[in-house]
Formats: structure tokens, sequence, C-alpha cells
């Protein structure tokens, strides 16, 4: 009687073990169709604008379209997406106060992830940093074009780890990721490098316990991104146009 009963709860489990088994494998593709295209959209390879494809993602992926409504929802709440009314979901096109925000949001909070650094890093991380900053620098000069691009916010997020706060780091990643679609935009001259020999200075005043220095250093660093944006009405609109020309010609 008892083992008989035993075996029935014992089913029971199974079958809501396989369901969560399903459910987690659905996790693990949702997080993987989220890393695409969010590293996509950083790289540059998916411009602003852009219409995304869900029955393609479905087909690519093997999933239903409702997994990949659920992947595209997270990315629309962080702000890489827009889905417009009847139309579908494309890539976001940030306007121009979100963009002057993102710029201001981003000094305040490197400044304040210098501070944490300095109180928190070890001697052993910063030299870690400062290798990456020569890396940097060393795919800078002999790099081809793909391995520049995927540098650009690298150094800013390892620096934020060093900090020890995972929020922050959470916070200035998706920053990063926004203005990658600003730069996308509204930068005026391409250039894919993110100052390497910045960071090294940055390093230097950090290995030196000069905070001021550092965070003075981070603001010139950070004037000189945002010099390269004209950010006017009409100027995202040219890009857009540019880039469908760029495309079909
Ligand atoms: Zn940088």
């Amino acid at each position: 009687m008892k083992r008989a009963r035993r075996q029935v709860t014992k089913t029971a489990p199974k079958a809501s073990n396989a369901a969560e088994a399903a459910e987690n494998a659905n996790d693990d593709v949702s997080e993987r169709i989220r890393t695409t295209l969010a590293n996509a959209i950083g790289e540059g390879a998916l411009k602003p604008g852009t219409k995304i494809l869900e029955d393609a993602i479905a087909d690519h992926f093997g999933v239903s379209r409702t997994v990949v409504r659920g992947a595209l929802g997270v990315l629309e709440s962080d702000h890489l997406l827009e889905r417009k009314k009847n139309r579908g979901t494309f890539v976001a096109e940030p306007g121009i106060d979100e963009a002057r925000a993102l710029f201001e949001s981003r000094r305040k909070l490197e400044h304040a992830i210098l501070e944490l650094v300095m109180e928190r890093a070890s001697a052993e991380q910063l030299d870690a940093l400062e290798k990456l900053a020569d890396e940097e620098e060393q795919i800078h000069h002999h790099g081809d074009e793909k391995s520049k691009t995927t540098l650009s916010g690298k150094f800013h997020i390892v620096l934020a780890d060093l900090g020890g706060n995972a929020v922050l780091t959470e916070v200035l990643t998706k920053i990063v990721a926004r203005l990658s679609l600003v730069m996308a935009l509204y930068e005026e001259e391409k250039r894919d490098d993110c100052g390497a020999d910045h960071h090294r200075m940055i390093v230097s005043a950090l290995k030196a316990k000069d905070l001021a220095k550092a965070q003075h250093l981070m603001d010139h660093h950070l004037a000189d991104i945002e010099g390269r944006v004209r950010l006017t009405e009409g100027q995202g609109d040219r890009h857009t146009f540019m880039a469908v020309l760029e495309n079909f010609s």
C-alpha cells in the first residue's frame, strides 16, 4: 500500500520535471536570443531602425514565436528595441533628449565607479586592468575592424566590476549598450577606438591613488566620445537614410 502510493507521488514530480525542463530550455534559448541581439546591436551589426524579423529568429533558434516575443520584450524594456504599433519591432532610435540623459548618467556613474574602485580594487586587479588597456592599444594599432568594434565599452565594464557593486555594473552595461545606438545614429565621424591611451592614463591615476585625477581623465575621455556626436534633429534620420542607401546601392 505504502509502496504504491510512493510510486504515484514519484511519477507526479517526474511530469512536472519534464515541464520544468522544457521551461528551462526555453529560458536558455530566450537568454541566447537576447545576448545575440544585444551583442549585434552593441557591435553595430544591427543599426538603429532595423526591423527585427521574429520569424527568422524563431526558425534560427528552433523556438516558437512566443519565446521570441518574450526575449524581444526584455530588450524592449532595456530600450534597445522599440515596438511600433501595427509595424513590428525595431532596433531603437534614441532621441536627442534621451541621448543627452544617457551621456549625463554615464558621467555620474563612472565617477561613482572610480570612487569604489579606488576603495576596493587590489593592486593585482589594477595590474590586470592595465594589461587590458595595453591589449586594447595593441588591437587599436594592429587589429582588424571587427576586433576594434568588440572593444568598445569593455574596459569600462571591467572597471565597473572592480568597484564590486553588481547593480552599478548592470546599470552601466545597459547605458553603454544604449549609447552604442546613440553613436550609430548621431556620430559625425566614425571612430571605433574608445581611446586606449585614455584608458591607460586612467589606470595610472588609479594606481597612484589619485581619485580626482582619475575622475578628471574620465570626464575628458567621455567628453571626447560625446564630442563626436551631433545631437540635432534630423541627424538620426539622415544616418538611417544613409545606411539604407549604403545597403541598397
Ligand atoms: Zn573608454
